[in-house]
């Protein structure tokens, strides 16, 4: 059986964490594919949760056991990825499984499932309004913030990858958006 598989990916602050977290409360068959991370936990995240945090030693070895579907170094010594045993356990209780991964892992998990997974692109309405929104959520240090800044022209070259790119400006308007992409991608 053909299972399907959801995409989401952005630039950090767009907004993903928060659409991707309504379509899970709005379709109880999601299930998120918590992925390992090298970066320490921020704000109320958990272990298990959120993420599961990892040394960057504890890291590497698990990508010298090929237990990775992919993984990508998303910042100097941060490295974010997912692993196959993570996917196959969701997978196989019937969910359909949603990544919230950085572009190039996006383009990579899209290109390896075809079309079964739909890619969705979420796009800040500005850089302007990307940088407001990462100092609102008053989470990351002023260095990591210019981080994600510098990066966002680069990722946003990816936008034409994806099945889809959804603007996240109005949060409602954004949220009735991802949820009919999704509904009409699952109907069939
Ligand atoms: P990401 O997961 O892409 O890093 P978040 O979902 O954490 O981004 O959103 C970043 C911040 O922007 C959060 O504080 C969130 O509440 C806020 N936010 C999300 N969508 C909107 C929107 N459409 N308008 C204004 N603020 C938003
Ligand atoms: P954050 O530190 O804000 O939680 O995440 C930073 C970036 O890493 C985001 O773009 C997020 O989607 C991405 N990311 C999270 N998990 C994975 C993963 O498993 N693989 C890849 N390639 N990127 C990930």
């Amino acid at each position: 059986m053909s299972k399907k598989l959801i995409i989401f990916s952005a630039h950090s602050g767009s907004g993903k964490s928060t659409l991707v977290q309504y379509l899970m409360q709005q379709n109880p068959n999601l299930a998120f594919s918590i992925s390992c991370t090298s970066r320490q936990p921020r704000g109320t995240e958990k272990n298990g949760v959120e993420y599961y945090f990892l040394t960057p030693e504890e890291f590497r070895r698990r990508i010298d056991n090929d237990e990775f579907l992919e993984y990508e170094e998303v910042y100097t010594d941060k490295f974010y990825g997912t692993l196959k045993s993570e996917v196959e356990r969701m997978s196989d209780a019937g969910k359909v499984v949603l990544f919230d991964v950085d572009v190039k892992g996006g383009v990579n998990i899209k290109k390896y499932y075809g079309e079964r997974a739909l890619s969705i692109f979420v796009m800040p309405p500005s850089i302007e309004e990307l940088s407001r929104r990462l100092h609102g959520r008053g989470t990351d240090t002023e260095e990591v913030i210019q981080v994600r800044l510098d990066k966002a022209a680069y990722e946003m070259t990816f936008a034409p990858q994806f099945d889809k790119v959804v603007v996240n400006d109005d949060l409602d308007v954004a949220k009735a958006e991802v949820l009919k992409l999704v509904t009409d991608f699952l109907k069939d």
